[in-house]
């Protein structure tokens, strides 16, 4: 964990609140609705006694961040991490906001997160550890109001015990459209695992088009190979990049020759990890960052790109498949050096909208076909790249600012039409 020790300290808080008063300057903003976007709604925190396999206790902290449902009910991830925080969390809520404002869908922003050490607990400890979550926050999530989904060192096995606690709780009936990111058999979606990166591929294929590159011949470096980095590799190897640059928590690689994505996604499933791959060089996670590329996707976590290595960064295209990895003063610099950047809120806001049509065949007891949902996923996020592109063309702002600008016309739309009460 040590490259992440930027990540301590940049309050992710005030990283969103310093782009939320970037953008509310933009447009004008009325201060009382700044400051009703600049507090989350609700932010629960809660103490979780689990008992370990040696039986001894320990209690974990957990949160859950409700930023905005002004829109639909909240929605987001649940993360797992030995360094996740208060802040972090409202951070991610907020950015969920404006996420789900952007490929205009239904949904507000929340998070939730519990400080722990997934790689170091058995399958019984998480279980116990996610069921005691779930009680705890079951009364503020629900499948109208708070919609949770995997993020870092969470996933379908999570969701599933979340789904079956809350079920067993209230009303001990099977409630499948409580969360997304659930596994095929109990109403999970198919093409919901790819999802973050296939849609971050199309962003990055729009994206191409506007600076008129060939991504056949461009290269690809990927930060992070988990759920989003993974598939967002291999859809634009399948798009024809080469990936040249790879990275895990435990290590780069590099090769000029292209690293071959379907064999290393096999080598990591193994091995847990991308390091002592056959193919290429061993490098740092600084030197992924700074590799010689034409398209760099930081898929890791926060405060990753920031302004002591955005000078250094050639990619034409950044585009962003975790959630807060570019720093507010490092975004301008990549502006200033002409680089597009596709912030998160856009590029990987196809995890959230497959979210949103697993929960639509939820709610109707359907199954989609995966091209169905792929097509549907292409459209909305085809659409939310032009939406953010002109804003970005007629404001003269970087993408960033643009795509933050959007959100916050939409969501202050509906604050004001549905009005304060009481
Ligand atoms: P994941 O747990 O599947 O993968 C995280 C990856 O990051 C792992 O490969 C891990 O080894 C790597 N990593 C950790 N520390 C690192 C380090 N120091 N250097 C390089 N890599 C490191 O998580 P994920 O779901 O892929 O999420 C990654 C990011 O994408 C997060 O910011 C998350 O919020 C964001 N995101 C994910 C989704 C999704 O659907 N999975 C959707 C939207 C956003």
């Amino acid at each position: 964990m040590s490259d992440f020790k930027g990540a301590l300290t940049i309050n992710p808080f005030e990283v969103a609140l310093e782009q939320l008063d970037e953008a509310a300057k933009l447009i004008n903003l009325d201060n009382g609705l700044h400051q009703i976007l600049a507090h989350p709604k609700r932010v629960l925190t809660v103490s979780l006694p689990v008992k370990l396999d040696n039986n001894e206790i320990r209690v974990f902290t957990g949160f859950r961040s409700q930023h905005n449902d002004a829109r639909g009910p909240y929605k987001g991830g649940i993360r797992y991490h030995p360094q996740v925080t208060i802040d972090e969390v409202k951070a991610l809520s907020m950015w969920m906001t404006w996420k789900c404002a952007i490929a205009d869908i239904p949904f507000g922003g929340g998070k939730g997160g519990i400080v722990c050490d997934p790689k170091q607990m058995s399958d019984l400890e998480l279980e116990r550890m996610t069921r005691r979550y779930a009680y705890a926050i079951s009364d503020i999530i629900g499948p109208y109001t708070d919609i949770p989904a995997p993020d870092v060192y969470t996933g379908g096995k999570e969701m599933a015990w979340i789904m079956d606690t809350y079920s067993a709780l209230k009303g001990n009936y099977v409630q499948p459209e409580l969360i997304t990111g659930k596994p095929l058999a109990i109403g999970g979606s198919l093409g919901r695992t790819e999802a973050t990166g296939r849609g971050l591929s199309f962003t990055v294929r729009e994206a191409a088009k506007m600076l008129k590159l060939d991504i056949r011949t461009s290269t690809v470096a990927v930060q992070g190979f988990g759920n989003a980095g993974q598939f967002a590799a291999q859809l634009l190897e399948e798009q024809g990049a080469k990936v040249v640059a790879v990275s895990d928590s435990k290590g780069g690689l590099q090769s000029r020759n292209g690293i071959d994505i379907g064999a290393l996604r096999k080598y990591k499933e193994k091995k847990g990890t991308i390091v002592g791959f056959s193919e290429g060089k061993s490098i740092s996670n600084e030197e992924v960052l700074e590799t010689d590329c034409t398209i760099l996707v930081p898929a890791a976590l926060e405060n990753q790109i920031t302004k002591k290595n955005a000078e250094k960064i050639s990619a034409k295209i950044v585009a962003e498949a975790a959630n807060g990895p570019t720093t507010p003063d490092a975004d301008e610099i990549l502006y200033k050096n002409k680089t597009l950047l596709i912030p998160d809120v856009l590029a990987n806001g196809g995890g959230v909208t497959v979210s949103y049509f697993e929960w639509l065949q939820n709610l109707r007891r359907e199954y989609w076909s995966e091209s169905q949902v792929n097509d549907m996923l292409d459209k909305n996020i085809t659409r939310a790249f032009s939406d953010v592109y002109s804003t970005h063309e007629k404001h003269q702002v970087n993408m960033r600012k643009a795509s933050t600008l959007l959100a916050i016309n939409r969501v202050v739309d509906a604050i004001k039409i549905r009005g304060l009460w009481p």
